[in-house]
């Protein structure tokens, strides 16, 4: 078993039939980036640089998290590397003082872009140390929390205007640096037509996106079952996210965990997904799910997938999948 699976660390990102899909991990530390190269992972899917931020009083600053980032982008060698804006609060906690204490609500509270659009020295300084980092090979900044289109446009207006500021003070920056947006509040995900035009991809966050659809927090045990993909909703909302992203040629991901359950891989690729962005440890085991995917067939039996009506029909559906 552990040899089959150390086998496939030489194996492409393939369907049984060949389609390319892209394993991007889920990074966040030196390690991490470090394994994901050693896998073969696509590229970094999601960075989450709230770790540089946590177990310290003091905020980093520019050109600490300039050379974080730098770092993450040269240890990837020129395979594309997403890196997460701050996503403080709610379940990240925080000691700098930065994020509200005692919110209400965290989950419904000032937290991702909301928090870093209401602290401009914030987003200035780790907008500058991203920039500056993209001269050094790809990078995607990805936006945590959008809930619509004002968010989009400013932090777009934001990240030119300090692109045109560090240009003119002599610094190096990418000529293009894809700018993206988590879908994991459920508005964004049936407002994105109206912002879809405004970035250039897309990243599925499922562990938020179940936890504000289903009204169930991601981290209560007492709910039991009540937090679930495995809930019409919730696929028929993955559904349409891919189909509108692929209908306007946005690549698009989903980096929640679900992206590394190999149990849930076939039903994703039926869905029409073709980016995961997963954690190291699960890599592996994805790929060899993957590569025993027959894609055509799986995509053949999706309406039976989008016909369950609960969560018994879903799970038996994801059963006779095994080995298709
Ligand atoms: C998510 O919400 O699915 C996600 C990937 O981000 P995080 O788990 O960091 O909130
Ligand atoms: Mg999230």
């Amino acid at each position: 078993e552990l040899r089959e699976l150390n086998r496939m660390r030489r194996e492409p990102n393939q369907t049984r039939d060949g389609t390319e899909i892209d394993l991007f991990a889920n990074a966040e530390s030196r390690e991490d980036v470090a394994e994901a190269h050693a896998l073969g992972a696509t590229g970094i899917g999601l960075y989450r640089t709230e770790f540089l931020f946590l177990q310290r009083m003091e905020l980093p600053d520019e050109n600490e998290q300039f050379h974080a980032y730098r770092d993450v982008i040269l240890g990837m060698s020129g395979r594309p590397v997403t890196i997460r804006m701050l996503d403080l609060g709610a379940d990240k906690a925080d000691r700098t003082g930065l994020a509200l204490r005692d919110e209400p609500n965290p989950a419904l509270g000032l937290r991702g872009v909301r928090l870093s659009l209401a602290r401009p020295a914030l987003l200035e300084t780790q907008l500058r140390a991203l920039l500056r980092a993209s001269g050094y090979g790809p990078l995607r900044i990805l936006l945590p929390m959008i809930s619509g289109r004002e968010e989009v446009r400013t932090m777009r207006a934001h990240m030119m205007r300090i692109a045109r500021d560090l240009r003119s003070e002599g610094h190096e920056i990418a000529d293009y640096v894809a700018l993206g947006a988590m879908i994991e509040i459920p508005a964004a995900a049936l407002a994105l037509p109206t912002f879809i035009g405004g970035v250039d991809f897309l990243s599925i966050g499922t562990n938020d996106l179940i936890q504000y659809l289903l009204a169930a927090d991601r981290n209560n045990d007492a709910l039991g079952e009540l937090y679930t993909p495995l809930h019409p909703a919730v696929i028929r909302m993955l559904r349409d996210l891919i189909r509108m992203a692929k209908s306007r040629n946005r690549p698009i991901a989903v980096c929640g965990e679900i992206a590394g359950d190999a149990r849930l891989a076939p039903m994703l690729l039926a869905l029409g997904l073709e980016q995961f962005s997963l954690h190291p440890t699960t890599l592996l085991e994805v790929r060899r799910t993957i590569r025993n995917c027959d894609l055509d067939r799986l995509r053949a039996n999706a309406p039976a997938l989008l016909r369950a009506r609960e969560r018994v029909e879903i799970e038996r559906w994801i059963d006779a999948q095994r080995g298709h």
